[in-house]
C-alpha cells in the first residue's frame, strides 16, 4: 500500500517535471506506462510506472541508425509497451536488444521482437533459457504468491472506507490479476546471438563494449560499457538496492564486482532501482555480500536451517548505503542458495 502510494506520488511528480520539462527541457519524459530519464546524449533509462506489473529497468541507447534495448522487460505485454513508449524519446527502430541476465524480470520480453532485432546475451543465458526456467524458483516466486495477494488485498478493499485508499488497493488487484494473464502468453525466447568473454558492438559514434566478468548475481550476467561516455550498464550484478540472491554465486561474486570496479565509468545504470554516480556504493556492496557469507557460514555451523538462518543474518550496518534494509533477516532464498552452493559446489563451465 505504501509502495504504491510512494509510486502514485513519483508518477505525479514525474508528470508535473515532464510538463515543466517541455518548457526547460529537463526532467525525465513520461510516456505511457514508462518514464525515460536522460543520463547522457542518446543515453536514456527507462523505469516502468506504477500501472503495470514493474520488472527491470531497461538502458536505452540511442546511436546513429537504431535504438538499442538493454532488458525486454518481464512480459511480452511489458517489452510492446516499453518500444511503444520508447516512440517519446526517437523514431529510431529497436534493433538491438542485451540480455543482462536470464532473470525472467529481464528477459521475458524477448519474444515480440521480430528477425530484424538481434537479442544478444551471454552463452550461459540461451544455455538457461532452453531450460524449463518457468517451473524454477526464481520465475514462481514472482506468480505462484500472486492469487494469496489478491485475496488480501480484496479483504482490506471490504474494509476500506476512503474511496481514495479503495480505488488505490483496487489498482493493485487489477495489476495483479493483469500480470498473472500476461504471464500465460510467455515464450521463453533465448538470445540468438550469444557470446563468452567480450563482443564490441560500434553504431554510429558510439562503442558498447559487452563484458562477462564472472559469476555473480547469476552465472550470465552481461555488462555494457560505454567507455566513452564513461557509463556502465550493470543488471542484477550491481543495483542500486540490494540485489536478488537466490540464483548467485556470493563468493565469486566480490571478486567479478572488483573487476567491475576496474573499469573507467561515472554513471551506473543498473537493472533495478535508480541510476547512480562512482564506485562507494559497489565496494559497501562488496562488503555486504562478505559480510553475509560470513554469518550465514557461522549460522550453518550452529546447525540452523537456511530459513532460521536467513532470520537471524544481521545486514542493518549497511542501511546507509541501501536503505529498503529495514530490520534484522534476509531474504532466505540467499541464504538457501549459500547452503547449497556449500553442499554442492558448482564447477564453473
Ligand atoms: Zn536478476
Amino acid at each position: 500500500m505504501r509502495a504504491f502510494i510512494a509510486a502514485l506520488f513519483v508518477a505525479i511528480l514525474a508528470g508535473m517535471m515532464w510538463m515543466d520539462g517541455r518548457a526547460q527541457s529537463a526532467g525525465p519524459i513520461v510516456s505511457g506506462a514508462h518514464r525515460f530519464e536522460k543520463v547522457t546524449e542518446g543515453v536514456y533509462y527507462a523505469t516502468a510506472s506504477g500501472t503495470m506489473n514493474v520488472g527491470a529497468n531497461s538502458p536505452i541507447l540511442v546511436n546513429d541508425d537504431e535504438a538499442l534495448v538493454i532488458d525486454s522487460e518481464i512480459t511480452p505485454a511489458a517489452a510492446r509497451a516499453l518500444v511503444a513508449d520508447l516512440k517519446a524519446i526517437t523514431n529510431k527502430p529497436v534493433r538491438y536488444v542485451v540480455d543482462s541476465h536470464y532473470h525472467y524480470d529481464h528477459s521475458f520480453g524477448n519474444q515480440i521482437f521480430g528477425p530484424e532485432v538481434q537479442v544478444i546475451g551471454h552463452d550461459n543465458t540461451r544455455r538457461r533459457m532452453l531450460t524449463n526456467v518457468m517451473e524454477q524458483y526464481t520465475y514462481l516466486s514472482s506468480v505462484q504468491p500472486v492469487p494469496a495477494r489478491v485475496e488480501a488485498l480484496k479483504q482490506r478493499i471490504a474494509q476500506e472506507s476512503d474511496p481514495q485508499q479503495k480505488a488505490a488497493l483496487e489498482r493493485q488487484v487489477a495489476n495483479s490479476l493483469a500480470y498473472l494473464e500476461q504471464v500465460k502468453e510467455i515464450k521463453v525466447t533465448p538470445p540468438a546471438v550469444t557470446f563468452n568473454d567480450t563482443m564490441t558492438l560500434v553504431r554510429g559514434g558510439r562503442e558498447l563494449r559487452l563484458l562477462y566478468l564472472g559469476r555473480g548475481h547469476t552465472d550470465t550476467d552481461v555488462v555494457v560499457f560505454l567507455p566513452k561516455e564513461r557509463i556502465v550498464c550493470t543488471g542484477d550484478l550491481m543495483e542500486s538496492v540490494i540485489s536478488y540472491a537466490g540464483d548467485a554465486y556470493a563468493e565469486e561474486w566480490i571478486a567479478t564486482l572488483d573487476k567491475l570496479r576496474a573499469l573507467d565509468f561515472d554513471t551506473v545504470m543498473p537493472g533495478h532501482g535508480v541510476v547512480f554516480r562512482g564506485k562507494t556504493k559497489i565496494e559497501a556492496f562488496q562488503k555486504y555480500l562478505r559480510d553475509v557469507i560470513t554469518q550465514v557460514t557461522a549460522l550453518r555451523k550452529q546447525g540452523l536451517s537456511p530459513d532460521e538462518a536467513a532470520q537471524k543474518v544481521d545486514m542493518t550496518a549497511y542501511r546507509n548505503e541501501f536503505a529498503s534494509i529495514r530490520g534484522v533477516g534476509i531474504d532466505p532464498a540467499a541464504v538457501r542458495r549459500i547452503y547449497q552452493l556449500a553442499d554442492h559446489p558448482e564447477p564453473a563451465r
